[in-house]
């Protein structure tokens, strides 16, 4: 992710901050300033950044889990909104699922008997609405109760699908926990737009409407990818323009929309560069359809083998930001595979 910082390494993995975190340690500490005294500012900054801490723990539990099923947690990222993190793959084996999703909260949870702990053995007696520790109780025992409310991608969501995966096929499992997650975000939105003090509300309900739609997504086209090859989403065939061939000439090949990039040949039947459709488009916009087509081709695109599995090439064209790659056989180029053919056979 973008515009993040590293506060540390713990168990072999990165924890960092986005940029706008700081923001919530800003609004919470200057309210608290502005309502009493720097003391109570200070007070208020101090108790974000603990209530973060049980964030990263919680974060924790999830990826520590995951690693014992060999999966590779990249980061974790803390957001004003809470905490993410960022594995390679999540388990797809139910019970696996289920595991990892719920020790999230049982950290909370965990914590919580902790802090309550910490509040019988006090002395004095406990002003409940403002004794630091007591505040702590509260809050991780709403974050690992919110965390289990069923809406995907949540954590709840996630126990949902596998409870549901060990009943049905993966697939019509995540389709329901969207819907489901779907259902519950605009609930968020409804009680956020009712009561102004669940206004953070609006911004998990965005995240979880939207979230839910793209990993079911991202989850089909898994599945549709799964044991096929970049090569299985060749174009039939794919004419070689010549690299002296003018702009304008080569145009009339791009009238098929589905055509986003052709190959220019070089010498000996090598593969000189590629043009793509924005590229022709731009040079005839800008008067230059005279000029041959060594002149606009690019080659800076990824290249990838043929045998490469096609999830794996449709991450590397994503982490490049490319719209395709040149695929090569046996050491020879044999065409273009672009996003648009291997994300079409989700449907
Ligand atoms: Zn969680």
């Amino acid at each position: 992710m973008k515009y993040t910082a590293r506060i540390g390494t713990f168990f072999g993995i990165p924890v960092r901050a986005h940029v706008t975190f700081p923001l919530i340690l800003i609004v919470f500490g200057a309210g608290a300033w502005i309502d009493g005294s720097w003391q109570d500012g200070l007070r208020a900054v101090l108790l974000v950044l603990t209530i973060f801490a049980c964030v990263v723990l919680h974060e924790f539990g999830h990826s520590l889990q995951v690693q014992r099923y060999g999966i590779t947690v990249r980061d974790i990222v803390l957001l004003p909104i809470g905490g993410m993190a960022r594995a390679e793959s999540i388990p797809e084996k139910p019970r696996q699922e289920i595991i990892v999703a719920i020790s999230g909260p049982l950290v909370n949870f965990a914590l919580a008997s902790i802090f309550l702990m910490m509040l019988f053995f006090k002395d004095a007696p406990v002003d409940l609405e403002n004794d630091f520790v007591a505040n702590l109780f509260a809050i991780n025992i709403v974050l690992g109760t919110f965390n289990l409310i069923p809406a995907y991608p949540m954590d709840g969501g996630r126990i949902l699908r596998g409870i549901l995966a060990s009943r049905m096929p993966y697939l019509r499992a995540t389709r329901y926990a969207r819907n489901i997650g779907q259902i519950i975000a605009i609930l968020f939105a409804i009680v956020a737009f009712l009561d102004s003090r669940f206004v953070m509300l609006s911004v998990i309900a965005i995240f979880v409407f939207f979230g839910a739609i793209s990993e079911e997504r991202m989850i089909r086209t898994k599945f549709a990818l799964r044991g096929k090859t970049v090569g299985d989403f060749l174009p039939e065939s794919v004419p070689l323009l010549d690299s002296a061939t003018l702009v304008e000439d080569a145009a009339p090949h791009f009238k098929d929309d589905r055509v986003i990039a052709l190959p220019v040949a070089g010498g000996a039947g090598k593969i000189a560069g590629v043009v793509s459709r924005t590229d022709i488009a731009a040079a005839m916009r800008d008067g230059n359809g005279r000029l041959p087509l060594s002149h606009i081709a690019r080659t800076g695109f990824p290249l990838m083998a043929a045998e490469t599995p096609a999830l794996q090439g449709l991450h590397l064209l994503r982490s490049r930001r490319q719209r395709f790659g040149g695929v090569i056989r046996d050491g020879v180029f044999v065409g273009l595979v672009s996003v648009d053919a291997l994300t079409a056979s989700a449907g």
